[in-house]
């Protein structure tokens, strides 16, 4: 179990909060507009595109299937490059080992990257706890720390945030600056955070960063950004702790080049980030710049019992953020609504994998199952099945509530019985059909509120799938 507060059992609650959040909802609409139109370009644009996805899945999926070997090849060459590497079973081992870094560095602030599994471990506050200043320097992030949040989207953090709640958390925050200095502008924000975060890039002891990639054959460590700040955070400090789990390791260099080629498409639909960069090991003698000492602290928490399950597929994952871009569940109620770390489709699938089934119960189920997610993923994870996987779990172990579980077994007293089925539904359909003629769609059906109380509910029209069935034939 996690230390990272989770309000995933509570989604149900946390979905009716963020429907009614207006500011919220203007946010989502710009997901819409900006991801999914640029990810469509970008990949159309690219004839080789389906043929990268394919090699995309089956590097990852060679990789998951020996990893062992990858990360023990891995490991040798970090350390013969100089660097350490350290095995964290869970977050409590993990927190440990960066703390103990940080201490014995004499660390008082640490900089740090955007990093999820740094979130999923709750670096943040551990390192606080123990009297070490963590500062965000991704400036999605530094906005969340500022106003005390967790990342919304795994790719644009504060994307929940409108640019006057930011202006609002830097007022509050920067206190010693003119308080009644103009931040109208996204551009006079952004040369604020920067100007606020210089120093602190300057002063800090430790970096931390994520991962996206750890390449066995070189012992590198690969950040993808669009800031530059992870390259700061890496470079100044004289210790550089690199935070990843388990499946960042891909085999060779060559494998991490076709990864960055639809990575970056599927994300933000860059034909690659403004910045890529390979770490290997500390400074050298002839470097000029980078660490005096390089850590990996490499995660488990949970992953190997995936490994070995029936979700293992999902460690293909690559952290682009096109399944929640594209998941008109994700488009409705946003990332917080899901209650932990991972948003969207793939957090769907991860947080139960990870939390247990428990605790996130409710997420499998936030899902039209409209296959969009399986659609745009670069490397094919085949989300819908997993979500149905979680989902055949969630009723074999009877964790659904009552209402579910009677309109189930209802349904399947009808379904198993189609002329009884077709008795009663035909009649109701046209019933339907007939009220919406107005409209063409229906605004609210009285016993079946929830699905008409934000959105408009299509009329029925034509023959039903049944009767096109039979005609087929
Ligand atoms: S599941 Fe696929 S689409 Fe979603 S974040 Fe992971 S790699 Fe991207």
């Amino acid at each position: 179990m996690s230390v990272v507060p989770s309000t995933s059992p509570n989604f149900k609650a946390n979905v009716k909060e963020a429907l009614a959040d207006e500011q919220l909802q203007n946010a989502l609409a710009n997901i819409k507009n900006g991801f999914v139109r640029n990810r469509r370009i970008a990949s159309e644009r690219l004839a080789e595109f389906e043929a990268l996805r394919d090699q995309a899945r089956d590097i990852k999926t060679h990789t998951i299937e020996h990893l062992d070997v990858y990360l023990e090849i891995y490991q040798q060459n970090v350390e013969a490059s100089g660097g350490q590497v350290h095995w964290a079973m869970d977050e409590v081992e993990a927190r440990k080992i960066i703390l103990e870094i940080c201490q014995n560095a004499d660390a008082k602030t640490v900089t740090k990257g955007k990093t999820m599994i740094g979130e999923e471990i709750g670096i943040n506050e551990y390192l606080e706890e123990n009297g070490i200043e963590p500062i965000e320097t991704d400036l999605g992030e530094y906005i969340i720390q500022l106003r005390g949040e967790m990342p919304s989207h795994i790719i644009a953090p504060a994307t929940h945030v409108s640019k006057e709640q930011v202006a609002d958390a830097f007022k509050e925050t920067h206190t010693e600056l003119d308080a009644d200095r103009s931040l109208e502008d996204a551009d006079d924000l952004l040369a604020e955070a920067r100007a606020m975060l210089r120093d602190k890039f300057i002063q800090a002891d430790v970096g931390i960063t994520g991962a996206n990639f750890l390449i066995a054959e070189t012992g590198s460590s690969v950040i993808v950004t669009n800031e530059g700040n992870g390259d700061l955070t890496q470079t100044l400090p004289k210790v550089h702790i690199a935070l990843a789990s388990i499946e960042k390791v891909v085999p060779t260099l060559e494998d991490v080049t076709t990864l960055l080629r639809v990575l970056a498409r599927s994300a933000t639909g860059q034909e690659i980030s403004s910045y890529t960069t390979f770490s290997t090991g500390p400074r050298r003698a002839t470097d000029l710049d980078g660490p005096e000492e390089y850590h990996v602290v490499i995660v488990d928490n949970g992953r190997t019992e995936m490994l070995a399950g029936d979700f293992s597929e999902m460690l293909r994952c690559i952290r682009c953020g096109a399944c929640m871009n594209h998941c008109p569940v994700y488009n409705a109620v946003g990332g917080h609504a899901y209650g932990w770390v991972y948003p969207g489709p793939m957090g769907a699938v991860l947080t139960p994998g990870l939390m247990g089934l428990d605790e996130a119960a409710h997420l499998p189920q936030a899902s039209t199952l409209c296959g969009k997610c399986e659609e745009v993923c670069p490397v094919r994870i085949p989300l819908p099945t997993l979500l149905r996987r979680w989902r055949d779990q969630v009723y074999a172990r009877d964790l659904s509530d009552w209402m579910t579980k009677w309109g189930l077994k209802y349904w399947a007293m009808f379904a198993k019985r189609p002329a009884l089925y077709n008795f009663l539904a035909n009649p109701k359909m046209r019933l339907l059909a007939w009220w919406a003629k107005k409209h063409g769609h229906l605004k609210s059906i009285p016993t079946l509120k929830g699905w008409t109380e934000n959105r408009n509910f299509p009329a029925p029209e034509g023959k039903t799938f049944h009767q096109l069935w039979k005609e087929r034939k």
